[in-house]
């Protein structure tokens, strides 16, 4: 069974559509029975406005997106309101269950329930005073991305670019700095997948919950902003924190480029990378299925038991694939939910 650190199934689909199964996208809830897909992080993501910002090549190679805009919070609040909304609705209509505790979440792996995880990716629909966070939690809000790549009133997302290193302006703001605090109190974690190098360590610092990369690279294989350097990875394993492995072709490939004719055990070497330096238990998995362009070898949440053959062709064992399928996971939820 899987557990998936990231999806933006909630920016397309509708109940009848998620329920039915229509091919479109990357997951609905036929594909996430077919594929062994027991639970995962459920994304609440506000595009920017109008933002259609393809990337730029550079002249000596590589590419730049230009940053997007802010997201002003009404807006922000408004649209994570309905994707909230739509999520309610799934569970209405019985195609998973929103879970706030590891109990929920076993109680869905033993009866076969896809579990989903309330996340917000960029906090603009939260308050620097942080009421709105509260009303969230009380929510069932459980996991919290402090950016998306572009700033907010919390700290400065890492701008899209190859090769980039992810140090690519200041950490976390004052506000941002109490967004952590009381998500520590909360219980809500913490994700550190789009925030910029000063920002990670400015969380690295600051938090008391295991460090959590829902949906990253390795930087050393594709040194794309948007990914993992060795020191960051020692820190997050330091904290018994884990990295989700993005399927995000341009975030896997050592030529960033967005090329789906990409195998899957592109996805297993960037498992392998984080096992072999920091260990197993310190990896898992975070797709971006529907937000990104996955490798056509795995294709959709249906064909993840492809990835996990790559996996066993890489050489890990049957427990170790486990772990980084399902057990990392719960571990760390269990140990920042409390
Ligand atoms: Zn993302």
């Amino acid at each position: 069974m899987i557990f998936d650190g990231h999806n933006d199934v909630l920016l397309e689909t509708t109940v009848e559509g998620f329920l039915d199964g229509r091919g479109e996208g990357h997951l609905d809830l036929p594909r996430a029975r077919a594929g062994g897909l027991g639970g995962g992080i459920f994304a609440i993501f506000t595009p920017t406005p109008g933002d259609e910002r393809d990337p730029v090549p550079r002249a000596g190679g590589g590419h730049d997106t230009p940053l997007a805009d802010p997201v002003p919070r009404p807006a922000a609040a408004a649209h994570s309101a309905e994707a909230a909304a739509l999520l309610r609705a799934l569970e209405e209509a019985g195609a998973l269950r929103v879970v706030g505790t590891v109990a929920e979440l076993d109680a869905c792996a033993a009866d076969g329930t896809l579990a989903a995880v309330l996340h917000l990716e960029g906090a603009e629909a939260i308050d620097p005073g942080l009421e709105a966070l509260e009303r969230w939690h009380a929510g069932g809000l459980r996991s919290l991305g402090i950016t998306w790549s572009r700033p907010n009133a919390f700290g400065h997302g890492v701008p899209f670019a190859f090769p980039s290193s992810p140090d690519t302006g200041p950490g976390l703001t004052e506000a941002g700095r109490a967004l952590v605090d009381r998500c520590n109190d909360l219980g809500v974690l913490v994700d550190l997948s789009h925030l910029n190098e000063a920002g990670f360590w400015d969380v690295a610092r600051r938090s008391r919950a295991p460090l959590v990369a829902s949906h990253s690279g390795v930087h050393a294989l594709c040194p794309s902003s948007r990914n993992l350097t060795g020191a960051q990875l020692d820190a997050i394993a330091a904290s018994g924190g884990l990295v989700g492995i993005v399927f995000a072709v341009h975030f896997l490939r050592a030529d960033g480029e967005e090329d789906a004719d990409t195998p899957a055990a592109t996805v297993a070497a960037h498992v392998r990378h984080v096992a072999d330096r920091v260990g197993v238990d310190h990896v898992a998995l975070g797709s971006d299925f529907d937000g990104a362009t996955v490798p056509d070898a795995i294709g959709d949440a249906a064909g993840l038991p492809r990835l996990l053959d790559a996996l066993r062709a890489d050489g890990f064992d049957a427990g170790e694939i486990e772990r980084i399928a399902w057990g990392n996971w719960r571990r760390v939820l269990a140990a920042t939910w409390g």
